[in-house]
């Protein structure tokens, strides 16, 4: 067998025995996770925030340092930010939850590696098949490239894959440093709001 074929095999096995095992055991792997450098720079793991009923699941980029600090996902300035935008979509506490690619804050803020998201990847997985949400939301191009790695979404265009709506809108942090952004933001979710309402 090949060392590829193998890496499959181990990360399929990860996610199945994560699943059946249920919610609570991916958060206590996911504490407990050594297997990328990432957890050298993790003071608290940041494992999700939001409705174990979701019907909406947004994906975000990687803790902050507040994050990491209090190990609740977006808690810090794009927290507010996307408050701000779960208002406007006029989700309610029941409606939605919130993750990253990577359950540690990487070192000075930077964006995870390619390898750090894939072995994170299981958690995401098993999280998002545990709480079966009918629209995935994808945060910026980071979430892209963990939960479809394999297309390139166009901005706030839906698609289905396996089942699910997949929508790619901005990061909540792209609208604080670009303001024009947020009125796109907006046409976005107001072409798309049928998906939830
Ligand atoms: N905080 C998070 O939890 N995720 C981000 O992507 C940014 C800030």
């Amino acid at each position: 067998m090949t060392y590829e074929k193998n890496n499959r095999r181990d990360f399929d096995e990860r996610v199945r025995k994560m699943v059946e095992a249920g919610y609570e055991t991916v958060a206590r792997e996911a504490i407990a996770c050594t297997r990328c450098p990432l957890h050298k720079s993790a003071i608290k793991r940041v494992i999700g925030k939001g409705s174990c009923h979701p019907r909406v699941f947004f994906i975000g980029e990687a803790p902050g340092e507040s994050e990491n600090k209090i190990g609740i996902p977006f808690y810090g300035k794009a927290g507010k930010q996307l408050d701000k935008m779960i208002e406007y979509m006029g989700l309610s506490e029941d409606d939605w939850m919130v993750t990253n690619t990577v359950k540690c804050h990487p070192p000075e803020n930077r964006k995870p590696i390619i390898n750090e998201i894939e072995c994170c990847k299981p958690f995401l997985l098993a999280q998002i098949i545990l709480l079966n949400p009918k629209i995935m939301i994808l945060l910026g191009n980071t979430a892209e490239r963990s939960y479809c790695p394999e297309k390139k979404l166009e901005w706030g265009v839906p698609e289905e894959v396996e089942g699910r709506t997949i929508l790619k809108l901005y990061h909540p942090a792209a609208l604080i440093y670009t303001a024009s952004k947020i009125e796109t933001q907006h046409a976005f979710i107001d072409k798309n709001r049928s998906l939830w309402t």
